[in-house]
């Protein structure tokens, strides 16, 4: 990852800063190279989506996923916000990781290390069957590869109850905290424990279903299964 105020290396391909998406508090810790966006993104499953109804701001946490240059997420066509967002409103789309507590000697420098995205722009409604069926293989195989084909296909009604919406990755910026605390020199010969606490996202052990028809092993998959 490079760090375009910190000045790394940019690619053509990058994202630009513009006026929102221009970090200014520590501005050390921003990352608008794609790849370093895109592991970020690849990283998430729940995003909190921004918007604005009547003056009313609401942000409402979902599941999303990458493919190419847009997010998706989707939901149920009565949501409010899926019928809203697939008007083309505009938009305030964000991931966030919670990687460490970052523990200082002081509550002051006391921190968290985390990796966020946030992307601006307006969502755009998906309606070709195609589209919609070629990004929901897309969710289920980042997951869980090769499960889709092994599912029953999704029926009319099934996407016709389902509304699915995408953001273009125009206007994104990243923003990175990692390492240890920053303290005051000073307060280095303190007798305070210092350090970081790592925070993942664990998997557990996959549980049967107590109607899963006798025979049906578990796929390997879930062996690997990684979010975070
Ligand atoms: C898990 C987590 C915990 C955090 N905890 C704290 C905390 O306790 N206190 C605190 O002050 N900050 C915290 N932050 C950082 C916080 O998200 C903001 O970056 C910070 O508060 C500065 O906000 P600002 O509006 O002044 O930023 P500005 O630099 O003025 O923001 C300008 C623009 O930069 C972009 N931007 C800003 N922040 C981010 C971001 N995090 N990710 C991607 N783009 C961004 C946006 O497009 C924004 O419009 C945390 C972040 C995460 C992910």
């Amino acid at each position: 990852m490079n760090s375009a105020s910190g000045g790394g290396d940019s690619n053509p391909g990058d994202f630009q800063p513009t006026e929102r998406t221009r970090i200014k508090r520590l501005h050390q810790r921003a990352v608008y190279d794609r790849a370093g966006v895109y592991a970020i993104l690849d990283a998430g499953l729940v995003c909190h989506v921004g918007y604005v109804i009547d003056g009313q701001p609401f942000v409402t946490p979902t599941a999303y996923w990458r493919d190419g240059d847009r997010v998706y997420w989707h939901g149920s066509s009565a949501s409010r916000m899926l019928r809203h967002l697939g008007r083309g409103a505009p938009v305030c789309f964000t991931v966030s990781m919670l990687d460490g507590l970052v523990l200082a000697r002081s509550g002051f420098h006391s921190s968290i290390n985390y990796r966020s995205v946030i992307a601006y722009g307006k969502a755009r409604l998906v309606e070709g069957e195609a589209e919609k069926l070629a990004a929901l293989e897309a969710f289920s195989e980042r997951l869980t590869p090769g499960r889709w084909a092994r599912l029953r296909p999704p029926t009319e009604q099934e996407l016709k109850a389902t509304t699915m919406v995408s953001l273009d990755l125009k206007e994104v910026a990243a923003k990175v905290r990692t390492g240890p605390p920053a303290d005051d020199e000073q307060d280095y010969d303190l007798d305070v424990w210092a350090g970081v606490v790592p925070v993942t996202c664990v998997t557990g052990p996959p549980e049967d279903d107590s109607r899963l028809k006798p025979g049906v092993e578990r796929p390997a998959y879930l062996n690997n299964m990684v979010v975070g």
